[in-house]
């Protein structure tokens, strides 16, 4: 018979950790605590198999269900020595949804489940208060989640009786004052569903249980299921498990902890508080809970640590037992009834890039993970945040002295922001437009998304380290300040005081610091993170910054690992040797337009277009050739030894001419031309198309003379450098082909050009000529070029543009759209279109290879540095991946997770 039903509690249970797909995420830790020894009130879990069974027969259960249910309920009762549905000693338990990944769309939680007229006599023996607060709030959940009856008809009578009362928190509210509450609530009840509240215990329990079930397949679940790639057919598990109270008394209490600082690593345990509540109070955000460590005290809160000093002390052991054991940081919620602890979740908690490269690294250090471990628990994209900018020290201690400090609040997410104050997220977005935004609430809820993905910085005025806003903003790393407290927010007049400040409004400046907690007026200017400042600006020492070393670390040890190369798209030594620094090992694509547009070259590219024959251009051309060549040293002395792939002319010549007639009155009068004459040209040069115009090798095909020209600089440039010791390595790249006819024309004729030009300079030099691919047609006949070209690179922009039919300068008029409904599952600009263009990549890749065994193939789209699409990348054996310089550090990692996911594959 199979098994639908898991025991935990008594130090031993049923599942383990390993069994997630059964018993889903909560399941699974609840089942491994109880096995560790960890205190955890006994329960039990009904698998994921069930939900399985339940949509596959009509809603309905396997038929031994039931008695298995009741078999372990009994157990539970035998535990804890009281019954479920017992008047005098009864069992509460709470209902719990708990998918293998944890799903904010799921079911609530139901606490305090088993109250009726009758069961609460037998609480209310030992505290009639706390027995009417446990009712009104179970009424409360249960009619919300399982009788559809909103939450908010309930709240509107308590917050009335609140003011009523005269009093500020619900801990307050008389015990009288509930009697009358709870009646209300039932009342409610009838009403709206026009049934009585279930008095009937069984009764209670199957309709939480169902309820479960049916969430997951409500709108919000299937929904975020569809955006985090999670199948519908996983299904939930349900744990039921006996109630702990944290609202018994001021020896009680309720908390969410980490085992280490998520914001920044810091190896300390790290926590909130509140006593005397219950469960979701603490996320809630309704007081600002208290820190659990005196380390953790500012001013004069009052730590868990100092109010319950042996509870903190089994707490500490069992924060350092369950991070041995898990082996890794762990997000904890704990409850303490009558000064004893249980614990009531554990999960890998989440956590900034600082956080998790510090951790990574001081994990590897305390022997609990290897070094290929540490580079599977960064994710890519994280790394970028520690290249951000922080405030510059000296400038904020002179703000400070200028009391221009309005208050502290916690430090949510590190780093610097300042920013145009907006009190709600439409503003914020729409004010983002033209300058940084710091979206300022009291508090922050799902619908203020985009405004915090619009903003530079996001404070919050209540709230924890555990607040919607603060686990929001660590996962966009945003810098964040949370539960600033001398801050108050008016919405009503769009303003923020503080005491003994003039109030700022809308579109004010404030500058907020995530790593410390500190808000200022006005705007602070920042300065680039330590990890520029040691690698770039060489203004600090390595030894000095723990972030750089860190970070320097993880990347080696995902070098070991990874074999796709990392390159970088670069047009100047700038931003050559930026790359270079931080770890890419050639350059995948060196677009020369840019060296045409700086101001002395451009009269000369001008002279150059307009010339009225060939004579003319090459006359122009010549004397834009020591400027190239000079570009191109510079290039190569920054990366001697190391590949640089230079693309030839690639835009539509029209890009380099004045648009507006005052331009072209000026470019007239500049180079000697009549305005009328000039303006006519320009004119016939201008394409409805220019992206499907004349550009990319079509312009060599009928000026054959502005390559020939660039050749030669390349490989002068080479040459040159050459005599000073420098190993340049040029690699020519043809943009734009879609016909084997036209590789074959000019790569002759690039090798032509190259062997004069290295003969003239009495050097030898590889010449290597290679080709872009960035038109269908050319992924198609990749054989026929593979023949040709020593080397692909796919430039996956216009390979995306022109696959889709998609103007990139224009799709942002519709892909947002396109994403929202779904027609596309992501910004196909952004991260690569695996079913389409990327059958392109790994198609041409195949053919190419087939025609020639050596072939090396890269990517230099903006897909390079994108974590998915490396993944991709590397199942079709590219060689390298080529991005902007600042991505490089993420295409590193990524590319080592990349070939740790391909092996396992692979197995
Ligand atoms: P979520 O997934 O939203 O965190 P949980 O099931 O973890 O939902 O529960 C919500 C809150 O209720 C948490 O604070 C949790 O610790 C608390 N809670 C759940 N079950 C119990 C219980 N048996 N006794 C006391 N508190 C509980
Ligand atoms: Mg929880
Ligand atoms: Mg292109």
């Amino acid at each position: 018979m199979q098994k639908y039903v898991y025991y935990f509690g008594d130090g031993h249970a049923e599942g383990n950790a390993g069994m997630k797909n059964v018993l889903g995420g909560k399941g699974a830790g609840l089942a491994e605590m109880t096995n560790i020894g960890v205190p955890v009130p006994p329960g039990f879990t009904i698998s994921t198999d069930v939900c399985t069974y339940f949509y596959a027969h009509d809603k309905n259960y396997p038929p031994e269900l039931k008695d298995a249910v009741a078999e372990n309920l009994a157990r539970v009762e035998q535990s804890v020595g009281k019954k479920f549905g017992d008047p005098d000693k009864p069992l509460l338990v709470s209902v719990r949804s708990g998918a293998r990944a944890s799903m904010p769309g799921m079911m609530d939680t139901i606490l305090n489940l088993g109250l009726n007229d009758e069961t609460i006599q037998g609480l209310a023996k030992h505290d009639e208060r706390f027995a009417l607060d446990s009712y009104r709030r179970f009424i409360q959940m249960y009619s919300d989640v399982v009788l559809e009856v909103d939450k908010e008809h309930f709240e509107h009578e308590l917050f009335a009786l609140r003011d009523r009362a005269g009093v500020k928190t619900d801990a307050e509210i008389p015990a009288e004052a509930l009697r009358e509450l709870v009646a209300t609530y039932k009342g409610i009840v009838r009403e709206k569903s026009g049934k009585d509240f279930p008095q009937d215990v069984q009764q209670q329990l199957w309709g939480a249980i169902g309820a479960v079930f049916n969430s997951w397949n409500n709108q919000r679940a299937i929904t975020y299921r569809k955006l985090n790639g999670i199948p519908d057919d996983w299904g939930t598990a349900v744990n039921v498990q006996s109630m702990v109270f944290g609202n018994m008394g001021n020896d009680c209490a309720t908390g969410v902890a980490f085992t280490r600082n998520p914001s920044t690593g810091e190896k300390r345990f790290f926590g909130e508080y509140l006593a005397n509540a219950q469960g979701e109070d603490v996320v809630a955000g309704i007081r600002t809970p208290l820190p659990i460590s005196k380390a953790q005290a500012i001013e004069n809160q009052k730590s868990l640590e100092e109010t319950m000093p042996e509870v903190y002390a089994q707490l500490e052991d069992v924060y350092k037992k369950l991070e041995a054991h898990y082996r890794d940081m762990q997000d904890i919620e704990f409850t303490i009834e009558h000064l004893k602890l249980y614990l009531l979740q554990t999960r890998t908690g989440k956590r900034t890039g600082f956080a998790a490269v510090k951790i990574a690294c001081d994990m590897v250090d305390e022997g609990l993970i290897n070094h290929t471990e540490a580079v599977s628990r960064v994710e890519a994209g994280q790394i970028v945040q520690l290249l951000a900018p922080v405030f510059d020290i000296d400038e904020k201690q002179k703000a400070l002295k200028g009391g221009r400090l309005l208050g502290r609040g916690l430090p949510a997410g590190p780093g610097a922001a300042a920013g145009r104050i907006a009190f709600n997220a439409e503003r914020a977005v729409a004010m983002a437009k033209d300058d940084p935004v710091v979206l300022v609430r009291i508090e922050t809820s799902p619908e203020d998304i985009a405004g915090m993905h619009s903003a530079a910085g996001i404070l919050t005025t209540r709230g924890g380290l555990t607040s919607h806003a603060a686990v929001v903003a660590r996962g966009m790393g945003r810098p964040c300040v949370v539960g600033a407290g001398s801050v108050r927010v008016d919405y009503g007049r769009a303003e923020m005081r503080s005491e003994g400040h003039e109030p700022l409004e809308e579109g004010d400046w404030v500058s907020i610091d995530g790593t410390t907690g500190e808000i200022l007026s006005g705007k602070l200017p920042t300065k680039p993170s330590e990890i520029i400042q040691v690698l770039l600006e060489k203004t600090m020492k390595p030894e000095d910054s723990e972030v750089y070393r860190n970070f320097d670390r993880l990347l080696k040890w995902a070098d070991e690992i990874r074999t796709l190369g990392v390159r970088t798209n670069a047009d100047t030594p700038q931003d050559a040797r930026v790359a270079r620094l931080f770890g890419a090992h050639g350059i995948g694509l060196c677009r020369t337009e840019h060296m045409f547009f700086q101001e002395e070259r451009i009269l000369r590219v001008r002279e150059m277009i307009l010339a009225r024959n060939e004579a003319g251009r090459r006359k122009a051309l010549d004397e834009i050739l020591p400027y190239q060549k000079a570009d191109f040293e510079g290039i190569f002395r920054e990366l001697d030894g190391m590949p640089v792939t230079i693309r030839l002319l690639d835009p539509p010549l029209h890009e380099f001419l004045p648009q507006t007639e005052g331009q072209m009155s000026t470019v007239a009068r500049e180079m000697g031309w009549g305005f009328v004459e000039l303006r006519a040209k320009v004119n016939q040069l201008h394409e409805s198309n220019p992206m499907l115009g004349h550009r990319g090798c079509r312009l060599a095909v009928t000026y054959p003379e502005i390559y020939e020209m660039q050749v030669r600089a390349i490989f002068q440039a080479a040459c040159a450098v050459k005599k000073d010791g420098i190993d340049a390595r040029p690699e020519v790249m043809i943009p734009l082909v879609g016909t084997v006819k036209e590789l074959t024309m000019l790569s002759e004729m690039v090798r032509r050009v190259a062997a004069e030009t290295l003969k003239e300079q009495e050097t030898e030099l590889p010449i290597i000529v290679g080709t872009m691919i960035e038109i269908p047609r050319a992924a198609l006949i990749a054989d026929k070029l593979g023949e040709v070209a020593e080397f692909f690179s796919f430039g996956t922009n216009d390979l995306t543009q022109m696959t889709f039919g998609y103007s990139r300068d224009d799709a942002g008029s519709f892909l947002p759209e396109y994403v929202d409904k779904k027609i596309l599952p992501k910004d196909p600009f952004e991260s690569i279109d695996q079913e389409g263009v990327g059958q392109l990549v790994r198609l041409g890749t195949q053919r190419g290879r087939g025609a020639n065994g050596s072939l090396k193939v890269g990517v230099c789209g903006e897909h390079g540095g994108d974590p998915d699409s490396i993944r991709f990348f590397r199942t079709c054996d590219l060689n390298y991946v080529s991005c902007s310089p600042y991505r490089v550090p993420v295409a590193r990692l990524a590319a080592a997770q990349a070939e740790l996911e391909f092996k396992h594959f692979e197995g």
